[in-house]
């Protein structure tokens, strides 16, 4: 493998410009060909064809510190859908019902364990989904406060919201503690919440290759929810599987959709005119394929659970085809799914349900930023986003599985080298 020859750091008095072949600026349908980037410790200061003007230089610089001809630069990836409290790489079913007997505080320290290794992988910018021990709120504190250590931008809702004795209890708290949904989603804000984020549906029957129970909020509730979640400038992510679920999380009005599983092509068409935004999650259903055997699938199993992927992956091609706002979410934590690693995985599995290795990079990059109200600015590479991003020789434009290869990772001007080798224990 080439060895990579590592940039200087940027700092706050220090410009870096690099001239690099390829720009990917997380939005566009078009990659820029040797662009010019210009950044501080801080920010991005310029992007173009052009030359960068004097005034964003260092005094007297007329060269490139870097030309990186070979090279693709793209802004770090955003997992749109993860749960810190939960270990994903953990493939021994008694093992993971161990580590969540564990204290919060237990489970907050592998959390916090894991933040330096995402930066590391080039993951700069995480969604919880929820947990109901705080993890993800602690998270999203320390990512805000003063003493932040190196880790990726975190917010969380904390403890989803759903409906007594049906399914999500592992990471939700129910309605019926509450008077009302003004006061559910008041207690949650008060609590930290970034966002509210809400269980309408049960998940899918495998054994059956449906979602086989009934949605537990009706559109009206969960228009009630998204209402008081406004009332605070949050927003709302519905965790919905099965089209009458799907129905109503579209009729409430909710920010994003997750998973989504059984979506029809006239929900695909209302979600985009709605500005409803799509994290399909393959991950978590593929894993289930992947372990199969671990799991106790049988072929009947194994065979529906491939029926409901290939379904998946031709609603993401039509989705996108459409302009649904499809954004990349790994629902890290799940069985199988690491950390970081399962967010590289879903690039794949997007990648190989037939989206473009650039789609699919802007679904784990620009779309986020764009629709997801984020409280930092990365994801695109722009004056005035962070620097943070990724710089490959291994084009992710052939294929997204080169962003498993050697990179380098720029991070508010520090500079990281990733081999393919990742330690990926405790993700
Ligand atoms: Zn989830």
């Amino acid at each position: 493998m080439p060895k990579i020859d590592l940039i200087s750091p940027a700092a706050s008095e220090r410009r870096i410009w690099l001239r690099v072949g390829t720009l990917l600026d997380g939005v566009s349908t078009a990659p820029l060909r040797d662009a010019n980037v210009v950044y501080d410790s801080k920010s991005i200061l310029f992007v173009g064809k052009d030359l960068p003007p004097a005034d964003l230089l260092n005094p007297g610089q007329t060269e490139p510190n870097h030309e990186l001809l070979q090279y693709t630069l793209l802004p770090g990836l955003t997992d749109a859908h993860t749960h810190f409290f939960l270990e994903g790489g953990e493939l021994d079913p008694d093992n993971r019902s161990t580590y969540l007997k564990q204290t919060p505080a237990q489970l907050l320290d592998h959390a916090r364990q894991r933040l330096e290794k995402l930066v590391r992988l080039g993951i700069m910018a995480a969604r919880d989904a929820g947990d109901k021990d705080g993890v993800g709120l602690a998270l999203s504190k320390l990512c805000s406060g003063n003493s932040r250590p190196l880790m990726p931008y975190v917010d969380s809702p904390g403890a989803a919201i759903h409906m007594r004795g049906r399914y999500g209890s592992f990471m939700a708290e129910p309605f019926e503690d509450c008077f009302s949904a003004q006061q559910c989603v008041e207690e949650r804000v008060r609590a930290g919440a970034d966002r509210i984020k809400l269980i309408p549906t049960g998940i899918i029957n495998f054994k059956k290759g449906a979602v086989t129970a009934a949605p537990q909020m009706s559109a009206e509730r969960i228009g009630e929810f998204v209402a008081a979640a406004k009332t605070f400038g949050k927003q709302t992510l519905a965790h919905a599987s099965g089209d009458a679920g799907i129905d109503h999380v579209i009729d409430g009005g909710v920010d994003s959709i997750e998973h989504g599983f059984f979506v029809r092509d006239d929900q695909l068409a209302r979600m985009r005119d709605r500005e409803i935004a799509w994290v399909p999650t393959f991950a978590p259903v593929q894993c289930q394929v992947d372990h199969a055997d671990r799991m106790g699938w049988d072929s009947e199993i194994v065979g529906n659970l491939k029926k409901i992927l290939e379904q998946h992956a031709k609603s993401l091609v039509k989705a996108h085809a459409m302009g649904v706002q499809v954004i990349a979410g790994a629902d890290a934590g799940s069985y199988g799914v690491a950390h970081g690693l399962g967010l590289l995985y879903e690039l794949e599995l997007m990648q190989r349900a037939g989206l473009s290795p650039l789609a699919v990079i802007n679904s784990a990059t620009g779309a986020g930023s764009k629709r997801l109200a984020f409280k930092g600015k990365f994801g695109q590479i722009k004056p005035g986003f962070l620097s943070r991003f990724i710089l490959t020789h291994y084009s992710p434009l052939e294929d997204v599985a080169n962003l498993r290869k050697e990179r380098m990772v720029v991070f508010d001007g520090t500079v990281f080298a990733t081999g393919g080798d990742v330690d990926a224990s405790g993700l």
